[in-house]
């Protein structure tokens, strides 16, 4: 009998309820098949893990399966759970505040992910990727409107000014992401001042406006289901 496949490792933080995946992010992206670009610079390199093994993880990786219209839904939406490093309780929570929401659930969705104080960071190009602008927030080395914020889903809105401390910018690691980031691609609803460390949230980010890759239709499926 084939051995059962290991369940992904989450860890339970000693306060509040807060939960943490401490196994290899890389294995998330070769599970989804995809590149969800969770590691920064290092997903745009050959060292990058899918390119050099484009199977999925584990004993039975290889083994090509069809998979049934529940297993399409489900990978869409643990493709786009991982791509903003959620957890499943945080992200059915974000779900449901989408559902309560005007308009359609898949694109207000989105724009809830989108708008949350650790994606707006590494959007700004002041990380290199979400799980990095979570820490910048976590440690408090993020001001929203001139006043530090460590929540990580703090709901960004237009007219915000979200500010990196002048102290951490001097940090070598730091220093790199800014060197690099005048030439990523900006977001149009967010407009950036490098030399004053500060951007803007001009407006909500809408479907057009937002380039992750997820068919979020089948995400309201799965939920529908
Ligand atoms: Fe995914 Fe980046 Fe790891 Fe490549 S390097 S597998 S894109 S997290």
């Amino acid at each position: 009998m084939p051995a059962a496949q290991a369940p992904p490792r989450i860890v339970k933080e000693a306060r509040g309820n807060l939960g943490k995946y401490i196994d290899s992010v890389c294995r998330l992206c070769r599970r989804q098949g995809v590149k969800l670009f969770l590691k920064g610079d290092r997903c745009f390199t050959p060292k990058c893990a899918i390119e050099r093994r484009t199977y999925g993880p584990g004993q039975h990786g290889q083994l090509r399966k069809k998979l049934s219209a529940y297993a399409v839904r489900l990978r869409e939406k643990q493709k786009l759970r991982r791509i903003y490093g959620l957890l499943e309780k945080q992200f059915s929570i974000s779900f449901k505040r989408a559902e309560r929401t005007k308009g359609m659930t898949g694109e207000n969705l989105l724009s809830l992910l989108e708008r949350r104080l650790d994606n707006v960071v590494f959007r700004m190009a002041f990380a290199s990727s979400r799980n990095q602008a979570r820490q910048l927030v976590n440690h408090r080395h993020i001001l929203v409107n001139g006043k530090p914020v460590n929540i990580p889903s703090y709901m960004v809105d237009p007219g915000d000014k979200i500010t990196l401390k002048r102290k951490t910018a001097g940090s070598p690691i730091l220093q790199k992401n800014l060197e690099a980031a005048p030439a990523k691609r900006m977001p149009s609803w967010i407009q950036v001042d490098f030399d004053k460390l500060e951007g803007t949230v001009l407006t909500a980010p809408k479907r057009q406006d937002i380039d992750t890759n997820v068919d979020v239709q089948l995400v309201v499926e799965f939920y529908s289901r």
